[in-house]
């Protein structure tokens, strides 16, 4: 837990310009078009020698009925209740409207801490609004521009004070955190231990129910859902807590095969996508049952794959399904035929509409993990070498016997082992593949992506 600064302000300010620049890698989408960014987004920000969380919200929208912008009003008060303190920017460049001044009387009556920004004070033309601004009645406008860097000095002074203050309060009250992950070698189911939050990217095509799904997860409506296309356009990361374990997701609706939105955003969106498949550890592949394993969704297992990463499969809207016995067996068969670089991944049927299957989700997004992080003793792993030999020697091309001298896990995070032997490049692909499925039954390690190296000893 770290001091939480949100950022809010009506839509085209450029919050997303500032939230981009404090945290340093694009999690957020910016568009000139108003309203492009309408869910909530963390990431963790950097300014100076501070560290802390920053909240980027859906735009203020002066409206209380149950359309978008009132969902999108309801988030950001949500997202000032979670903050320690509260950037409120306007555009000092179109002054101050009346939507403006809504809003600041919203933040007044809520008590937080608020810190009014003037946004776009480059230059001469800002000069006007920069005067306005004063009128909000929120005390000395900070002189930004998101877009330039200026301002950032100023910032940080205002901010550190409060970040400082917020970190006395919560080693007052928080419990001890920190645990041990566990290098040492050790066999069997780990009890999983975390210091930072576990984290989890929930990859999908377009409307497979990635956002229902997160929501159901969270139990509160803290993305937006909807039938309007492309509502979640980012890769956002929301925190939970399971049973005391934190947990990090990445909902993700990059990856859209179709531009239903314009192609600058599609681009961007792609992008997010795949970056949320490098942070997770854990990665859910989530699919609409009634058109599973399309190529896109092999596409984004095999990325995951090949990235290293655990993997599960998530098969929603299983409420809608008429025939569940037979096509149960049915994925499973295809699961295993077409994703065979990934031979027993979890796959579990959900329905994020219902929450049905999402405790067995969890319990497998917990395995996954768990054995990815695997370690296996070189005692027992030379054990079992010398028995695969032995049922199953490797191929003598020219009549040369290779030889497998000694085994050994290199490293975890996936699992990955190094074998030694004479003329490592005459092992051929099929002959890895047996000792990588062998060590994926023997010791108990489904689903997850399994490297192998052979060396020959210098
Ligand atoms: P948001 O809707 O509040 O998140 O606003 P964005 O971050 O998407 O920015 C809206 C527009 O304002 C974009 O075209 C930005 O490039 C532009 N913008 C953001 N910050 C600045 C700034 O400091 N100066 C100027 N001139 N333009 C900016
Ligand atoms: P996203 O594009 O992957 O984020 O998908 P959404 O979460 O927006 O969901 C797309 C559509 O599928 C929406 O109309 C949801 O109501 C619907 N949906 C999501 N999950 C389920 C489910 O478990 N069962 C059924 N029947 N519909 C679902």
């Amino acid at each position: 837990m770290s001091f939480t600064l949100a950022i809010v302000g009506r839509p085209n300010v450029g919050k997303s310009t500032l939230f981009n620049r404090l945290v340093g890698r694009r999690l957020a989408l910016v568009d000139d078009q108003p309203g492009v960014t309408r869910d909530l987004r963390e990431g963790e920000a950097k300014l100076g020698d501070l560290r802390f969380t920053v909240v980027d919200t859906a735009g203020l929208e002066d409206a209380t009925d149950d359309s978008l912008q009132g969902r999108m009003r309801r988030l950001t008060e949500r997202a000032v209740e979670m903050a320690d303190a509260c950037l409120f920017v306007v555009d000092a460049r179109v002054g101050v409207t009346p939507v403006d001044e809504v809003f600041a009387e919203i933040l007044r009556r809520k008590g937080t801490t608020v810190i009014l920004a003037a946004n776009k004070c480059e230059g001469r033309a800002a000069d006007g609004g920069l005067i306005e601004a004063y009128g909000l009645g929120l005390g000395e406008p900070l002189r930004l521009s998101a877009e330039h860097g200026e301002g950032m000095p100023e910032l940080y002074s205002i901010l550190k004070p409060l970040a400082a203050e917020a970190e006395a309060r919560i080693e007052e009250t928080a419990p001890e955190t920190d645990v041990d992950v566990g290098e040492e070698d050790e066999d069997g189911p780990r009890v999983p231990t975390f210091e930072k939050p576990l984290q989890v990217a929930v990859v999908g095509r377009p409307n497979a129910g990635k956002s229902t799904l997160i929501n159901r997860l969270l139990g509160e409506d803290r993305l937006l859902t909807g039938p309007e296309a492309g509502i979640t356009r980012d890769a956002i990361s929301v925190r939970l807590d399971w049973d005391g374990l934190p947990v990090r997701i990445f909902d993700t609706a990059g990856m859209r095969k179709k531009a239903k939105v314009q192609e600058k955003l599609e681009k961007l969106s792609v992008s997010d996508g795949l970056r949320a498949v490098k942070f997770a550890e854990v990665v859910v592949v989530l699919l609409d049952a009634a058109i599973p394993f399309e190529q896109q969704d092999l596409r984004i297992a095999d990325l995951a794959e090949r990235e290293g990463r655990a993997v599960v499969i998530a098969v929603n809207k299983w409420d809608a399904e008429p025939d569940k016995n037979d096509k149960i067996l049915m994925l499973r068969e295809e699961c295993e035929r077409l994703l065979p670089q990934l031979r027993g991944v979890r796959l579990v049927t959900v329905s994020a509409k219902t929450g049905r299957g999402l405790d067995r989700l969890q319990e497998s997004i917990l395995m996954a993990h768990d054995v990815w992080n695997r370690r296996v003793k070189t005692a027992k792993l030379n054990q079992w070498l010398g028995a695969m030999v032995e049922a199953h020697p490797p191929p003598a091309p020219g009549g040369r016997r290779i030889k497998l001298r000694y085994m050994t896990q290199a490293k975890t995070r996936p699992p990955g082992f190094v074998v030694m032997c004479s003329n490592p490049k005459d092992i051929s692909e099929s002959y890895s593949r047996y000792l990588i499925n062998g060590l994926r039954q023997d010791f108990d390690m489904p689903g997850t992506p399994i490297r192998l190296w052979m060396r020959s000893q210098a």
